[in-house]
This record gives structure tokens, C-alpha cells and sequence, in this order.
């Protein structure tokens, strides 16, 4: 395998970044994953907007221009060999000595670029089961529009997950409603067929999934209802599902150990899966 790090393509297993790197001293960065289907990326303008998007809230500059970004992630895909998976592009504030204000305006951003192969078929089969969440408090900050790799109660979310034998932890706020998961946003489906999902002005990460999955409903005739929910209307209600770059839409069959609908992926969700692909912009 290989990375792109700051300039250079170097085989994984060698690719570092310095100890004095923002992004480990601070987890002063951000990142994008975005699918590889076919050998193309998908949803390639849309993952490269919210990076700018993201990089602007923080203040770092874009390491190199888009099109040239674009290069180096074709080159990285195509280095691996990737034909379907995921490439994993992440951008901090650089290499300067520990120190929480911002470093010489000079310092250059730290880019690395790394992709990897995913079996389809293993996502198909955990999509055809469903999987399970639990639900737990939502203790991040409040700039979750920021897709920063300071990920620390993500990651102890889905911990708790796994400990629970669930995959995803759909975090929710003091007021009860559901925000989205640890690494995918939130959808249910409610008994007159509607598809319900927070809006995206507080609380999750305007998904690029969660976008597409919006046009797809369109496409399905099916009605979406930007609005918050809560843990008790989700366990009543017909289907639930999550959205990600690396999930698509995936049924929720349980939550909290109780099941969802009748316990099995629902038609919906199903129908939103299989034609994601139809709608998603697959770069060539
Ligand atoms: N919310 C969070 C917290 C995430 O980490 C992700 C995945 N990066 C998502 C939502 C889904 O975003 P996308 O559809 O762009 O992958």
C-alpha cells in the first residue's frame, strides 16, 4: 500500500507525520472519506466542498489547489490499486513547536492522503441483516458542522457500542431528540411512510450520504421531513436506517435492544440502498 504524505508518495507502513504535528498535539484538523466505486470517486465535488467548508471554520488553508487535490487522490487510488473502497484525506494545521496559538501563518498544512480496498459484499451482507445501535448522551461540542478529526466521544460511543454487540451509538441531546451517530447520520421512517431526519443547522454533520439519500427519496416519491426526533418516536417507528460514504443507507433493525418495525431491514430503507448509486455523481 501506498500514502500520500505532504508531497510524497511513500509506502504505507513507512508514512509518518511529525511528533509536533497539530493534528496529534491537538487534533487541529479535519478530514473527508469518500467512496471509490468502480476505480471513481463518488460524490467527489460535494466531499471536496464540505472539505473547503471545513477547512475555513478553522481557519487552514487549502495545502494545494482543488485540482490539484484531485490528482493526488486519483493517484493514491490508483497507486492501490483500489477498485472499490474508500480514500481517507486528512489536512491540518501543520508542524510547529506545542503551543495552542496558531503557528506562523507560513507554516504549511500537513496533507495526507491514504486509500484502501472494501469488499462490497461485506457491506451488502451487514445491509441484508441490519445492525443494532444504542443510544447515548451527546457530549461534543457544538461545532459538530466541523468534520474534525477530533473524534474522542465518536470513538467512545462506538465503543459502547461494540460492547453492547451493536455497531453504531446514535447520539442524543438533553432535550431527547437524536442527533446522528457516531460516524453516520440518523433517519426513521415514520408510520405514513414519511422519512424523517434532524435538519442540518445544529447538532450533526451535514452528511454528504444524508444530501444524496434526499434526492433519492425525490426520485422515490417519498416525502422528507427535516425535523428533530426523539429515542422514544424511533423506537416506534416503521424503519430506521443511518447514512454514510461508507454505510450508504443501512437498515436499523434494533436500538437499545429494542426491535424496529418488524425487526427485519424495512422496504424503505432497502429501496434507498439500492438505488444510491443511481444518484450519487460518479466522477469518471
Ligand atoms: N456524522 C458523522 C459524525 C460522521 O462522522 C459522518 C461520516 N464521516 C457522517 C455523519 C456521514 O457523513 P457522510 O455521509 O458525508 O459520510
Amino acid at each position: 500500500r501506498i500514502a500520500y504524505v505532504n508531497g510524497l508518495y511513500v509506502p504505507h507502513a513507512e508514512a509518518v507525520v511529525h511528533v509536533e504535528d497539530r493534528g496529534y498535539q491537538f487534533a487541529d484538523g479535519v478530514y473527508e472519506v469518500c467512496e471509490v466505486r468502480g476505480g471513481h470517486m463518488v460524490d467527489e465535488r460535494r466531499h471536496m466542498e464540505r472539505l473547503v467548508r471545513s477547512l475555513n471554520e478553522i481557519r487552514i488553508r487549502l495545502p494545494m489547489p482543488l485540482a490539484a487535490l484531485g490528482v493526488v487522490l486519483r493517484e493514491t487510488v490508483r497507486r492501490n490499486r483500489v477498485r472499490n473502497g474508500f480514500v481517507y484525506l486528512q489536512v491540518t494545521r501543520g508542524v510547529a513547536r506545542r503551543d495552542h496559538y496558531f503557528p506562523d501563518p507560513e507554516t504549511p498544512p500537513s496533507i495526507v492522503v491514504t486509500a484502501r480496498a472494501a469488499d462490497p459484499a461485506k457491506g451488502e451482507a451487514v445491509a441484508a441483516q441490519g445492525i443494532a445501535i444504542i443510544t447515548v448522551p451527546d457530549n461534543r461540542w457544538e461545532r459538530v458542522d466541523i468534520k474534525t478529526v477530533g473524534l474522542l466521544p465518536n470513538v467512545l460511543a462506538k465503543e459502547a457500542a461494540r460492547q453492547a454487540g451493536a455497531r453504531e451509538a446514535w447520539f442524543v441531546d438533553r432535550d431527547g431528540n437524536v442527533t446522528e451517530g457516531g460516524s453516520t447520520n440518523a433517519w426513521i421512517v415514520t408510520g405514513d411512510g414519511k422519512l424523517v431526519t434532524r435538519p442540518a443547522e445544529s447538532g450533526i454533520l451535514r452528511g454528504i450520504t444524508r444530501t444524496v439519500i434526499m434526492e433519492v427519496a425525490e426520485k422515490l416519491q417519498l416525502r422528507v421531513e427535516e425535523r428533530a426526533f426523539t429515542v422514544k418516536e424511533a423506537l416506534g417507528a416503521r424503519e430506521a436506517f443511518v447514512t454514510s460514504a461508507t454505510n450508504f443507507a443501512t437498515p436499523v433493525v434494533r436500538i437499545d435492544g429494542q426491535s424496529i418495525g418488524d425487526g427485519k431491514p424495512g422496504p424503505v430503507a432497502r429501496a434507498l440502498r439500492e438505488n444510491f448509486h443511481k444518484v450519487a455523481e460518479i466522477a469518471r
